[in-house]
């Protein structure tokens, strides 16, 4: 009788297990031994003006930024480099100089208002920031917020300030390499944080997720090992090998880990663009001659639907991969019936490095729905609402372990436990199943958690906001999936204080409001709906799902 209790087995790979190197991201990336491809290959090509950066020159490069920053700033070991800019060609050479000096990258979000900026500076108790031009207002006033002084804002892109010599740019720091006496850290892998991204994980505020150099070495070497190498190889129409067109933010995991570490690891010409417009995304896929790119659903939706595309050769794209939010049935087919490229799906979150699934390429068809089978050196569990483990293929909220998981929240460590186990599996927050032949399906949300067009929109940052509002005496906020823009977007509940009329004036009073405080992606998109009460349990928790269901009906009353 005793052994039913232990029949339940977690679900293991249908991967053999990778060798994961004991190395940091500087041996793994620059100091290989099986590199097949040669010095001289541009990697990083700039969308717009053709600039390029062979692989030599990235090496090169980044490690005079690394001795740069510490002849100047005395860059030590575990110092935060905040990066708070879009794409750009050098962005990959300011992160691995920052390694190369032994410290750690927390890129932020480009469009953040200060106050969001400054936090996340705080936070991770960024030494210094690189910027562009176009950011260096906000900029500096979130330094000067935290007490970042100017001289430690250093800028990155073609636009020069006018009054030069007021800010360094990073090519200056680079010249100030000289010598040979700064030599590279010496970083612990599995202990040594590489990079600190921001993420709420399943509850509260944006926390820092403390990414290690083994997280992303063995991420990029799991994704690697399941994406088949055959759909890699050179073909005679791509004498040269995939591109990759690099859209997706750098400063979020998926644009950091999956397009910008992986490609490099491989090879890959990587096509860098600042930020998407489908005009733009499709004349790079044509000039460029793109034949793989990893996209978000809405992205999908655009392809699908826009007249635009009827004007531009896509013709070289062979694969797309989808991730960081839902993609339905509908838009995989759609997109292969309009311009016949096949769309896979990958899953994964900041705090699994990210990927954790993904589609193998030859069942992207008869799998649509999936986001794909699990990588290497990984186990999962599937739990039931009351933390009891269920039968693999129920249904069940993912637990994950593996290399690839976080090693916690920065200065958290009561986020830290809540997120993840003593025997090292981390609550993902996504319910579903797999199929008996391990594709995992999502069927559900069990964490707060928003995502606008796979940028992540942490409920509690906004209703921590909004209750500030003099107006508001309480709020919940809350996502609703919107097909015609294929993501969701956040809706606010809001019991108005005594005495205050609600009427479309105020709702509207309210979106502005907040529109002035935060970032574009965390705007009330899906407006502001009256109550007379927000729903909460005994103990005060906002019963989320009452408030979901409420806005399921109103959509099916339309
Ligand atoms: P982030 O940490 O910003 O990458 O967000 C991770 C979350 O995005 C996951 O917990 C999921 O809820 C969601 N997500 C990522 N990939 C997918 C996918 N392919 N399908 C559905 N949701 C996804």
């Amino acid at each position: 009788l005793q052994y039913t209790l232990s029949s339940i087995m977690p679900a293991e790979s249908k991967y053999p297990p990778i060798n994961i190197p004991n190395v940091g991201l500087w041996d793994f990336l620059f100091e290989r031994k099986d590199r097949d491809f040669p010095d001289d290959k541009p990697i990083f090509v700039d969308a717009d003006t053709n600039a390029s950066l062979t692989y030599s020159q990235v090496k090169q490069t980044a490690s005079d930024f690394g001795k740069g920053l510490k002849a100047l700033w005395d860059w030590q070991k575990g110092d935060v480099l905040g990066i708070y800019s879009p794409n750009s060609i050098e962005f990959p050479a300011v992160t691995w100089g920052c390694h190369f000096a032994g410290g750690i990258v927390s890129p932020a979000n480009p469009g953040y208002t200060v106050s969001e900026l400054a936090f996340q500076l705080k936070d991770s108790g960024a030494k210094a920031i690189v910027t562009q031009l176009p950011q260096l207002e906000i900029a500096l006033q979130a330094c000067a917020h935290v007490g970042i002084p100017t001289d430690r804002i250093a800028l990155m892109g073609q636009a020069r300030h006018p009054e030069s010599g007021r800010f360094k740019h990073w090519t200056t720091i680079r010249n100030l390499s000289g010598t040979s006496r700064y030599r590279r850290a010496k970083v612990d892998p599995a202990k040594d944080l590489a990079f600190l991204v921001y993420s709420s994980g399943t509850t509260g505020k944006p926390k820092g997720v403390m990414l290690t150099h083994r997280n992303i070495v063995a991420n990029t070497l799991q994704i690697t090992s399941a994406e088949s190498p055959l759909s890699w190889q050179p073909r005679p129409d791509a004498p040269e090998g995939d591109s990759i067109l690099a859209f997706l933010p750098f400063f979020h995991i998926y644009g950091l880990t999956v397009v910008l570490h992986q490609s490099f690891f491989r090879g890959t010409k990587t096509v860098v663009m600042p930020k998407f417009s489908l005009e733009a995304w499709c004349a790079a896929v044509q000039t460029h001659r793109i034949t793989f790119a990893y996209v978000v659903p809405p992205v999908i939706l655009q392809l699908s639907k826009h007249p635009l595309v009827s004007s531009y050769d896509l013709s070289t794209l062979r694969m797309m991969n989808s991730g960081a939010a839902p993609l339905t049935h509908e838009l995989v087919t759609a997109l292969y019936d309009r311009i016949g490229v096949p769309v896979k799906q990958g899953y994964g979150l900041s705090e699994t490095s990210p990927t954790t699934h993904t589609q193998p390429w030859d069942l992207w068809q008869s799998t649509i729905g999936a986001v794909g089978t699990m990588l290497p050196n990984q186990t999962a569990k599937y739990m039931s609402a009351d933390e009891t483990e269920v039968p693999v293929g129920e249904v069940g909220e993912l637990w994950i372990k593996g290399p690839n998981i976080f090693s916690g929240y920065l200065n958290n460590p009561e986020g830290t436990k809540n997120a993840l186990t003593e025997d090292g599996y981390f609550r993902t927050g996504d319910v579903g199943y797999q199929d008996k032949n391990g594709n995992f399906y999502i069927t559900d949300r069990v964490k707060e958690l928003i995502k606008y067009k796979g940028f992540q929109v942490p409920p509690a940052e906004l209703e921590g906001l909004l209750v500030s509002h003099p107006k508001i005496d309480d709020v919940a906020v809350v996502g609703i999936y919107r097909e015609e823009v294929a993501t969701e977007v956040p809706v606010a509940f809001v019991k108005l204080r005594e005495g205050v009329v609600a009427s479309p004036a105020v709702e509207k009073e309210i979106v502005e409001w907040l529109t002035t405080k935060v970032a574009n992606h965390k705007r009330l998109r899906g407006g502001v709906r009256f109550v007379d009460e927000i729903p909460k349990s005994a103990s005060g928790k906002i019963l989320r799902r009452v408030l979901k269901e409420r806005l399921v009906v109103e959509e099916e009353r339309k």
